[in-house]
Order: structure tokens, then sequence, then C-alpha cells
């Protein structure tokens, strides 16, 4: 992980002690480093320069939907993805100017979509035949044409877990692949829309770099026919999906070696390329601090029981997903390693970060971060349990900010009316 090192014994992100940040926030909280989000964001830009590609780069925003952190990205050129309404307002109010924004989603309401013509975005990413009928009427009704990309479903096995893999025809997104063509030629002849090009994400936490060029070879295919059949194609808009370490060893393909196979797949086709990265921007640039509550010994397993659950980070219970612990007190070199169960305090099993994970030995009152949160953690969070949303803290350098407070119980309560007939 970039920016998360232990200093004098203490772990630190950037130049800023967890610990302190933890004496005066409380646990558990979200932290990220500003300088990680920097520089996953430079490599994977100079990754497409390098090969040459004419590329925007759009944050998938419901990786990590804090403000803060979309406008430390946007600062430095970088575009938002969008997923509804709400994120559309997070993107333009962190600074995105609209024409770097790219609106997808397989549901997208009538209500979204002018919201979306009224932003003046720079792309809607269209995704069945109803959309694209109503969109068309909505923006004739409105007086405009919305900038489209139809996005195909390639029907490809993504090889990552089930409920990330999107690109397969089994799946609800995307225009199925034999449709894709006379969808696209359609498209191009609708008053309202502005047919760009085409649009593609097949999933997320891909290890492989197969599938991706499996997909994007037969989006050249579709683009050369499209142009064959006098479609023009402009844009191709090449989702996310290119996975993170979670775990030591794991070596995910580099934005290089990504940006290499997109040039051998797509280069020479002279289309405006977009990519849609979340995960891989923000994953590694955030952890989840909480602090251990009891340790509790059953005879057969010891449970290190820790003030942040399943509604903070749902990916273990969600996706079996693996999330490092590291003790934020650094352990001695010839510290006791035993297995233990970390779980937090919810009234439910699946409440587990992790099973036999190998640890120095905790006790109450230690702060533990967990690793690689920065992707999938705060913005899938609830206050399942009564619990308080987790507060989200950015670090640079030195200096740290509290960019979303943790609600008080009052803010919780305010939200609940009774009937007048109780
Ligand atoms: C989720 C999503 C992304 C981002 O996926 P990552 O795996 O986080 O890179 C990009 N585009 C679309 C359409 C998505 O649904």
């Amino acid at each position: 992980m970039n920016h998360f090192h232990y200093r004098d014994g203490r772990l630190f992100v950037e130049d800023k002690a967890l610990a302190d940040i933890a004496a005066e926030v409380g646990t558990p909280f979200y932290c990220y480093a500003s300088a990680t989000l920097a520089r996953h964001y430079d490599v994977f830009a100079a990754a497409i320069a390098d090969n040459g590609l004419d590329a925007a780069i759009c944050f998938a925003v419901k990786a990590n939907a804090s403000l803060a952190v979309i406008r430390t990205l946007a600062q430095r050129g970088c575009g938002a993805d969008v997923v509804s309404e709400g994120e559309l307002r997070l993107a333009l109010r962190a600074g995105v100017p609209a024409e770097r924004i790219v609106f997808s989603g397989v549901g997208k309401t009538g209500r979204e979509l002018s919201f979306a013509l009224v932003s003046g975005i720079r792309q809607i990413n269209v995704e069945s035949l109803p959309e694209l009928e109503s969109l068309n009427a909505l923006a004739v009704r409105m007086g405009r044409r919305a900038p489209v990309a139809v996005r195909v479903n390639p029907d490809v096995d993504a090889h990552t877990h089930a409920k990330i893999s999107t690109g397969a025809a089994e799946h609800k997104f995307g225009i199925a692949w034999d449709s894709a063509l006379a969808v696209c030629r359609h498209a191009d002849e609708l008053p309202g829309i502005d047919f760009r090009g085409l649009a593609v994400h097949i999933g997320s936490q891909l290890t492989e770099l197969a599938p991706f060029a499996q997909a994007f070879a037969k989006v050249r295919d579709l683009t050369l026919a499209l142009r064959e059949a006098g479609v023009p194609v402009s844009h191709l808009d090449l989702g996310g999906g290119l996975g993170v370490p979670y775990a030591p060893g794991e070596e995910p393909p580099s934005p290089a070696a990504y940006a290499a196979m997109v040039r051998e797949t797509l280069g020479g086709l002279g289309c405006a390329l977009m990519f849609e990265p979340g995960r891989m921007l923000v994953g590694n640039a955030g952890v989840l601090v909480a602090k251990v509550i009891y340790v509790k010994e059953t005879g057969t397993k010891t449970f290190v029981i820790v003030d942040a659950a399943m509604n903070d980070l749902i990916r273990p219970s969600m996706y079996s997903a693996h999330h490092e612990v590291i003790p934020v007190a650094e352990p001695a070199p010839d510290a006791e390693i035993a297995p233990v169960d970390v779980v937090g305090p919810i009234c439910e099993t699946g409440d587990t970060f992790g099973r036999a994970m190998l640890l120095p030995p905790l006790a109450a009152g230690d702060l533990v971060a967990f690793g690689t949160a920065g992707a999938y953690g705060a913005v899938m969070s609830s206050s399942y349990n009564g619990r308080p949303l987790v507060p989200e803290v950015l670090v640079k350098g030195s200096q740290s900010c509290v960019t979303r407070r943790r609600p008080d119980y009052e803010d919780m309560l305010a939200l609940e009316t009774l009937p007048n007939w109780l």
C-alpha cells in the first residue's frame, strides 16, 4: 500500500499518525491518502499517454463518493462516471466540469435523464431500447440532442466474483450483443440522439487482461461493422474494472500492461477513448480504522471484536473479500502470531472481517486498520443496528481534515416521524 507505513512504531498515513487522528475523531473512521490518489491517477494517465491513446479518464464515483476525494482527482484533470442524479450533483459540486462527466446505469429515471441533459454532461451511456426511446423523447421535448454511447453486452466471462461480473448475456447490463448493431443504427437516426459510439464494462476487480481483450476485440468488430453500415463511431468508453491487490503477493495487471492491451485491441480506429476506473484509483488509498473492544476466548477460538462492523465495510460479508488487518501500533518483530477471527459487534454471523487471520496479540483498546478500504467501503455503509455512519478523513502530508463528519444521534433521529395515530 502506498503512503501507509510505520514510523517509530506507529502507522502513518503520509505524515500523519493514524493514532492521532483516532484521538481527535474517535473510531471507527475511514482515512484516505491524497498522495496515493494522485499517484494512482498519474500512473494510469501516464500509461495511457505512453501508449499514444487519446483518452479521457472519468473516475467511477460509485467506488468512493467523498466530495474531497472527487475534487482531489478532479484537480488533476480527472472527470467523473456517475450512476445517479445524486452522484452527478456530487461530481458537479466537487468541481468536475460537466463536459467531463459520463452517466452510466441500467435504470436511469426520466428525472435523472433530464437533469443530465440540463447539466450538459459529456455523455449518457444508454443500456436499453426503452431508455433510448425515452431519452430521445425527452431531448426532443427539451429542444436538445443527447450525446449518447450505447452500452453493449459483449457476452464474455470476466473471471471475477459473481456479484460484480457484468458482461455476460445473463447479466442485466448493456444491449444484447445480437441486437447491438440494430440499436446503434436506430440511435443514429433518432432526432434527439447524438450517437457517438459504444460503451462496455464487463465487471470489477478483474485480475486478468484476457477478458478485457476479448470484450475489446468484439467492440472493435462492432465498430467496423457499424461504420460499414454507414453509422459513424467516434467514441469508445471502455469502462473500469481493473483489479487491485488486496493481499500481499496479489499482482493484478499493471496500468501499463492494460493500456498496451487497449492500444493493441482498439488502437488505430481513430476513436476518442474513455476509461472509468473506480477501485483502481481509490482502493489502496484508504483504510478503515477501528478499535478493539474485547478479545473473547471461547476454548476453540479467539475472537477479536472491533468497533467497526459489516455496516461500515460490507465487502467481507457481501463478496467474501479479504482486507488486511494492520495493527496501528507496530508489533514487535518477535511477536507471537496466532489465528484469530476478527469480527464486528453486529448481530449476524456474517459480520466477520476475517477468519483465522494470523495476527500478533491484540488487546482491548488497540487500534487496527483494514487495508484497501478506499473503494466500495464508505459508499456502501449503512446505519444498520442503529450505528452512526462512519466519518471520513482526508490526509495530505501532515494535514488532515474530517471531510464527512460522524452524524450524532440527534441527526439520526431527525429523519424519523411518528404518524399522528401513535
Ligand atoms: C462500477 C463501474 C465502474 C467502475 O468499476 P471499478 O471496478 O471500480 O473500476 C465503471 N463503469 C461502470 C459502468 C460501472 O458500473
